[in-house]
């Protein structure tokens, strides 16, 4: 067995993630190998049964801001020990890690070989494949290459019982077989597949109208019409709340760094809508759509006048769009940034291309800026993740915007948005001092506020972090009553007991979050709490 540990030091460390919760395990272990992950959940389904349940959290890096890597029970830590690339297959492109490895090793590994793994989150030098798989996380490239899910071709996963189980796509007959076994897993299987025969109409009908998201449960890409199965996509972004996932084989994709980057200034949001709602009918999607608003620029370069000096123009634009073209055949992507340009002449105040991979590097510090923001203080106030992740059809883009500024505008707070504009996706982090009583209620005010504007627009409250603790109370007015009982059913089948990862995602209240909020927040302490393996 790997070490366990209940040190109050350690249980101190384990209390936070990136969130603004506060929460301590009771006790931690770093598991060795599966065998561990198996006897540890074994152990708490026990005492389950006994009615003395022990919750089980799975963490990874902790960089998850949504509460989800925090629990009062046992803390599986995965970075220690289970932290290899089992297999890299260079024909197939297919490779098998575990799930504590650090995202920005793996890849480099890949890209090494001339290959990379397109969903990488902004966070990919601090936090694990694991912690990706189960928030499904995305990130800049994820407007051309799509999800964390469409990457996972199949998982090992220990179930609440301790039973192994391996997910990947099922013929029917093989279906047919797990359907028949005597075993949780077969239980699993036969109550899932009732579920979704019972309540086909409903699942067929749980999409939301976004290009990613996170909240919820993928009930829908189970079963296809030729009567196929896998439980893959529905771990993916399950926040280790059905299973603890051991082993995950990924595809990859080529790599392509040289590229063509184009950089757009806008002073009409309904411009920078046209523009990017154009971009995404070209022939081959950009392989990133990135966007800082007016005021994100304005508010660094008080912070740090000589960050973006010379490499932004003045007056500052509305809106900057920052699209980069990755085909690895170079007349291909002269040509689509040919396009681009056009739509640029139409649309935008002013455009540029760069094609130099240093004079790029100068470019894109306009989309880092954000790092600027989040990482600065103003008294006691910090840049906290309450609002950080909503989603919306691409074309209410605009109106998605001005709802924001209305909203703080109203709250007589200064904002600053930045994110994966290609996809509706929006980042920003209110400045609030949670020493305050006032803090702490605005930052509930803003999350009633700003989750209602999202799913007024038909959005998604999550399109990349995951429900956590933090959304979870809004999964129900998210989806709806019906789809949400299908959640709730569908927990139910994997965790009889609610040992896996309770209080997040499923049956939580914001008065079941209020008491967690932390009085301070940063995450300075966060990276180095790490036993050597
Ligand atoms: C500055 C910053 C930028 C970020 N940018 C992005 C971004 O661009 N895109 C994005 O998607 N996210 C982003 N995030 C959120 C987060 O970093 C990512 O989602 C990341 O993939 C989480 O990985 P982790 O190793 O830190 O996981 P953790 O925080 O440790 O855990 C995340 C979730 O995964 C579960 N989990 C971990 N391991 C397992 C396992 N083996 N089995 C089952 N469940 C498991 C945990 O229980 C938890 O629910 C950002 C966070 C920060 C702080």
């Amino acid at each position: 067995m790997g070490e366990v540990m209940t040190s109050v030091d350690a249980r101190r460390y384990f209390a936070t993630d990136s969130s603004i919760f506060n929460l301590p395990p009771a006790l931690v272990v770093y598991p060795r190998n599966e065998n561990d992950v198996r006897k540890t959940l074994r152990f708490s389904w026990q005492l389950a049964e006994r009615n003395r349940a022990i919750p089980i959290t799975a963490r990874g890096s902790g960089t998850d801001q949504s509460g989800a890597a925090l629990g009062s029970g046992i803390m599986l830590v995965f970075p220690a020990h289970m932290n290899r690339i089992v297999e890299f297959d260079n024909k197939s492109g297919l490779v098998t890690i575990e799930p504590g490895l650090n995202y920005g090793k793996l890849q480099q590994t890949l890209e090494t070989h001339g290959r990379f793994l397109p969903p990488y989150p902004s966070s990919l030098e601090y936090s694990t494949i694991g912690g990706a798989i189960a928030n499904n996380a995305s990130g800049e490239k994820s407007v051309k290459y799509g999800d964390t899910r469409s990457f996972v071709k199949g998982l090992r996963v220990v179930l609440a019982n301790g039973e192994v189980i391996e997910t990947y796509r099922l013929s029917k007959r093989e279906l047919n077989k797990k359907l028949g076994l005597a075993t949780f897993e077969g239980e699993v299987y036969r109550a899932i597949d009732t579920l979704l025969e019972e309540k086909k109409d409903v699942v067929e009908h749980s999409r939301l109208l976004v290009t990613r998201n996170s909240a919820g449960y993928d009930v829908a890409d189970m079963k296809q019409k030729d009567g196929s199965f896998d439980l893959t996509p529905l771990f993916v972004g399950s926040q280790g709340t059905l299973g603890i996932v051991t082993e995950a084989v990924l595809e990859t994709e080529t790599y392509n760094p040289e590229t063509t980057l184009l950089v757009a200034n806008f002073d009409e949001l309904q411009h920078a809508q046209a523009a990017i709602l154009a971009l995404r009918e070209l022939p081959e999607t950009p392989s990133a759509i990135e966007m800082v608003d007016g005021n994100l620029l304005a508010q660094v370069e008080r912070i740090n006048p000589n960050l973006l000096k010379d490499i932004v123009e003045k007056p500052l634009p509305k809106l900057v769009l920052l699209v980069e073209f990755d085909n690895t055949k170079e007349h291909q992507q002269k040509k689509l940034a040919k396009k681009a340009a056009k739509i640029f002449e139409k649309y935008a105040s002013s455009h540029r291309e760069e094609t130099e991979r240093e004079k790029q590097e100068q470019l894109w510090k306009i989309r880092e800026a954000s790092a600027t923001l989040v990482g600065h203080t103003d008294g006691q106030a910090r840049a906290v993740p309450v609002i950080e992740d909503g989603i919306v059809p691409i074309d209410k883009f605009a109106e998605y915007l001005t709802g924001i500024y209305t909203l703080f505008e109203r709250a007589h707070l200064s904002v600053a948005v930045w994110g994966h504009a290609g996809d509706a996706n929006l980042h920003l982090q209110p400045f609030l001092d949670l020493s305050q009583v006032g803090g702490r209620q605005m930052a509930f005010r803003l999350m009633e506020e700003y989750y209602k504007l999202v799913i007024s627009l038909g959005g998604s409250t999550t399109g990349a972090h995951g429900d956590g603790r933090l959304r979870a109370p809004y999964l129900s007015q998210l989806y709806g009553a019906e789809i949400y009982d299908v959640f709730k059913k569908l927990k139910q089948i994997f965790d009889p007991y609610n040992t896996l990862n309770p209080g997040v995602k499923m049956n939580v209240s914001i008065d079941d979050i209020k008491p967690l909020m932390r009085h301070e927040y940063s995450l300075e302490h966060l990276y180095d709490h790490m036993p050597r393996s």
